[in-house]
């Protein structure tokens, strides 16, 4: 058996996935968005890239593992927030 990675506080991981959503014209942008996030994310909690259109929408989602109890942009801890913000950084949650 493998043991997780990054197991900090009781094994709280789950699979999480973080939408990034844009206007056709701006994949190199969107694309980049989510690279951005990927890359702070790390190798270890980065688990796939996908994209797809919808009307004229260009989606990117990634596929990751975290704690949704924090913030996936600035790990602030979100529990017990009902805002549907980040206090910390602005992020919709
Ligand atoms: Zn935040």
């Amino acid at each position: 058996m493998r043991q997780a990675g990054s197991c900090r506080g009781g094994c709280a991981m789950r699979v999480l996935s973080r939408k990034f959503q844009a206007t056709f014209k701006s994949w190199e942008s969107l694309f980049r968005e989510a690279a951005d996030f990927a890359t702070g994310l790390g190798p270890e909690r980065l688990i796939s890239i996908s994209h797809s259109a919808e009307h004229s929408e260009g989606i990117v989602v990634v596929w990751y593992w975290g704690d949704p109890s924090t913030c996936p942009e600035c790990q602030y801890d979100l529990t017990g927030n009902a805002s549907g913000r980040c206090p910390e950084c602005g992020l919709k949650i």
